[in-house]
């Protein structure tokens, strides 16, 4: 079987071909790079309008070299339907309509976040994990329970790498920000920030404020990012910890752009080590905003029949993970 996948939720305009008889995936992406600022939405969507149409080619030219000559079924178009920014997730929508009616292919409606979730889940053949996504404008624990991801624990005002976009732009440091922490705070000593735990749920908005603070009063930027490092990633494993206790789940798999930064994944390894649990992080090109993730997971829906006319396949910004009927698990354990 094979899926073209299209992704273009906030600054990755993405198209995927996923041939499940190969496990092959085949990615190809144009991100959005604001020349100053944050990611705008009207920018970001004009980007998608000119990059999705030629990602999506680049990505079939590329399967019809390797088939030498040889038609190329495809049995399905898959996109990313929320959540996002609404202006680029209404040209993704579009974008994959037309392709699906020009291929006469069914369509298949993706949730953005259960896609960094199951990729991670399809990839560490674990069976019931839970999940830890850390993106830019995300940061929650999911876990399944009765045909559904239940948010177990999220944040309660900006998502985890917006956050550190937002330090990272009041010092001066061009988007995205979080790579840039990432390097600086190897340098660093730790800077200590307010750290917010509420139950499940976490909190970035006091932090950023200190952490602004703290570098206009002269703490060296280095400190302030290995202090943001220590007491985000910390927050996050601490209710990841907890996610897994409660479940009595012994997997845990991570998700989102975020999850490409080395100290988060060392921090959550070693919580997972000491409790006796597995871990899996998939390769930085899974976990970043990509079609790749869209495409496989499509696949997953459209063996289960789980597809969309075109009258029902509006986009929707604030399509929660729990909102989505898990229709591809039938049959598998709660
Ligand atoms: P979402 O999946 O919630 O829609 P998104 O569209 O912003 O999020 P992602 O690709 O998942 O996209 O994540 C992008 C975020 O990841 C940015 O905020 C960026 O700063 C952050 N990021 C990228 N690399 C690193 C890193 N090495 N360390 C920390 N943060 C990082």
């Amino acid at each position: 079987m094979r899926v073209i996948g299209i992704e273009g939720t906030a600054w990755a305009a993405s198209a995927a071909l996923f041939d499940s008889d190969a496990d092959e995936v085949v990615i190809e992406s144009d991100p959005y790079e604001p020349d100053s600022g944050g990611i705008h939405p009207r920018e970001a969507a004009e980007h998608m309008g000119e990059a999705i149409p030629s990602v999506v080619e680049t990505v079939l030219d590329r399967a019809a070299e390797t088939a030498e000559g040889e038609t190329i079924e495809i049995d399905a178009v898959a996109f990313s339907r929320g959540p996002g920014l609404g202006p680029c997730l209404r040209i993704v929508g579009t974008a994959a309509r037309a392709l699906a009616q020009t291929l006469d292919v069914p369509l298949v409606g993706v949730n953005h976040m259960v896609a960094h979730l199951e990729i991670g889940r399809y990839q560490s053949g674990f069976d019931s994990p839970v999940c830890l996504n850390a993106s830019g404008a995300n940061a929650h624990l999911l876990g399944y329970h009765n045909g559904r991801y239940r948010v177990l624990g999220e944040t309660m005002d900006t998502g985890v790498g917006n956050a550190i976009d937002k330090f990272t732009r009041h010092v001066g440091w061009t988007h995205p920000g979080g790579p840039k922490v990432e390097r600086a705070a190897r340098d660093g000593e730790f800077h200590e920030l307010p750290y917010v735990v509420k139950g499940m749920d976490f909190s970035f908005s006091g932090i950023m404020s200190a952490a602004k603070q703290a570098a206009d009063d002269g703490v060296p930027v280095e400190d302030i990012c290995a202090g943001l490092q220590e007491t985000i990633f910390g927050m996050l494993a601490e209710v990841a910890e907890r996610a897994l206790s409660l479940t009595g789940t012994d997997e845990l798999v991570l998700g989102g752009g975020v999850g490409q930064n080395d100290r988060l994944r060392e921090m959550l390894r070693t919580m997972c080590e000491q409790r006796g649990a597995e871990f899996y992080a998939p390769e930085p090109r899974f976990l970043r905003d990509n079609a790749g993730m869209i495409a496989v997971l499509g696949a997953r829906m459209y063996e289960a029949g789980d597809t969309l006319s075109v009258s029902e396949s509006s986009v929707d910004p604030n399509f929660r993970p729990d909102q989505v009927p898990v229709t591809w698990r039938d049959g598998e354990e709660s």
